[in-house]
C-alpha cells in the first residue's frame, strides 16, 4: 500500500544542508497498524507528513496505492489526500467556530457530497463514537478526549484507506488515551483501515502490529 524508496529530506542551511531523513526504505501493507517511535528531533513528524502528503521529500520515491505520488500535480495530490487519507493531529486542529457536527461534516463539503448523505454519514459516526449528545457543542466545550474523537470522526468521514496520526494522545490523560487507541484498534481490525501513528508511548505502540524506530533521521 505504501512503499518508500531512498526517501531523504534536507533543508539548506548556510552553505550546507541539514539532513532530517536519510535514505528511508519502508513498506507498509494494507491493514497494518504501525507505530513510529524515536527520540525528539529524530524525524518522526517529518516522515509522517511526507507519508500523509503534507510535505514533499527532497529525494526518493513514494508509491501510495500503486501510484507514484512524486510525479503528481498539486491538484492530483490534493485529490488523493481527500479521497484516501485521514489525518489526526496531537492538538486536534478542530475549527473553534464550528460545532461538533459541522467539524465532522467539513471534508464532505469539499467533496460536494449531497446533504442527505452528509447527514447520514455524520450521524453514523456521532453514534459510533457515542457523542450524539455533543453534536451542537463547540470544541471548547468538550474534554480533550472528546475533541480527539471528533478529530478522528472528521478524519474518517470520507472513508479513508489510511489514517496518519501525529501523537494522537499526546495531550490526553491515560484513560482517554486508551480509549483512542481502542478506537484505532477497532478501525484497524473491523474496518481494515491502515493506521500509522507517531507515539512516544510504548503502551500505545503495543496496540499496533509493528514499531518503526527512527534515530537521527535513520530508520534503525
Ligand atoms: P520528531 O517528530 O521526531 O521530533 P521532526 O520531524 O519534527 O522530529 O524534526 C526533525 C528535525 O528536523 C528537528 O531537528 C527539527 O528541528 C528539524 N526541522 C523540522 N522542520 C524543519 C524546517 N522547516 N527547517 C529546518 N529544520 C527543520
Ligand atoms: P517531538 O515530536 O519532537 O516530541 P512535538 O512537536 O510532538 O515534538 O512536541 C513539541 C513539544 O511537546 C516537545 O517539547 C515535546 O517534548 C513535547 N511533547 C511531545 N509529546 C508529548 C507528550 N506526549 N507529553 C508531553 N510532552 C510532549
Amino acid at each position: 500500500m505504501i512503499e518508500l524508496t531512498g526517501i531523504g529530506k534536507y533543508y539548506k542551511q548556510g552553505f550546507g544542508k541539514t539532513h532530517i531523513l536519510k535514505n528511508i526504505g519502508l513498506i507498509i501493507d494494507q491493514g497494518e497498524f504501525v507505530s513510529i517511535m524515536g527520540p525528539s528531533g529524530s524525524g518522526k513528524s517529518t516522515l509522517l507528513h511526507i507519508l500523509g502528503l503534507l510535505e514533499e521529500p527532497s529525494e526518493g520515491t513514494y508509491n501510495l496505492l500503486g501510484e507514484n505520488v512524486n510525479s503528481l500535480s498539486e491538484k492530483q495530490r490534493t485529490e488523493i489526500h481527500r479521497s484516501t487519507i485521514g489525518f489526526v493531529f496531537q492538538a486536534y486542529h478542530l475549527i473553534d467556530e464550528l460545532t461538533v457536527y459541522e467539524n465532522i461534516e467539513t471534508p464532505l463539503l469539499y467533496q460536494k457530497v449531497g446533504s442527505s448523505e452528509r447527514k447520514s454519514r455524520v450521524a453514523e459516526l456521532l453514534d459510533r463514537f457515542q457523542i450524539v449528545a455533543k453534536k451542537d457543542l463547540f470544541p471548547s466545550q468538550l474534554s480533550g478526549g472528546q475533541q480527539q474523537l471528533v478529530g478522528i470522526a472528521r478524519a474518517l468521514i470520507a472513508n479513508p484507506k489510511v489514517i496518519f496520526a501525529d501523537e494522537p494522545t499526546g495531550n490526553l490523560h491515560s484513560e482517554q488515551a486508551d480509549q483512542i487507541m481502542e478506537v484505532f484498534q477497532e478501525l484497524n481490525q473491523k474496518d481494515g483501515v491502515t493506521i500509522v501513528q507517531v507515539t512516544h508511548s510504548e503502551k500505545n505502540a503495543a496496540y499496533g502490529n509493528r514499531i518503526i524506530r527512527l534515530k537521527d533521521g535513520w530508520l534503525v
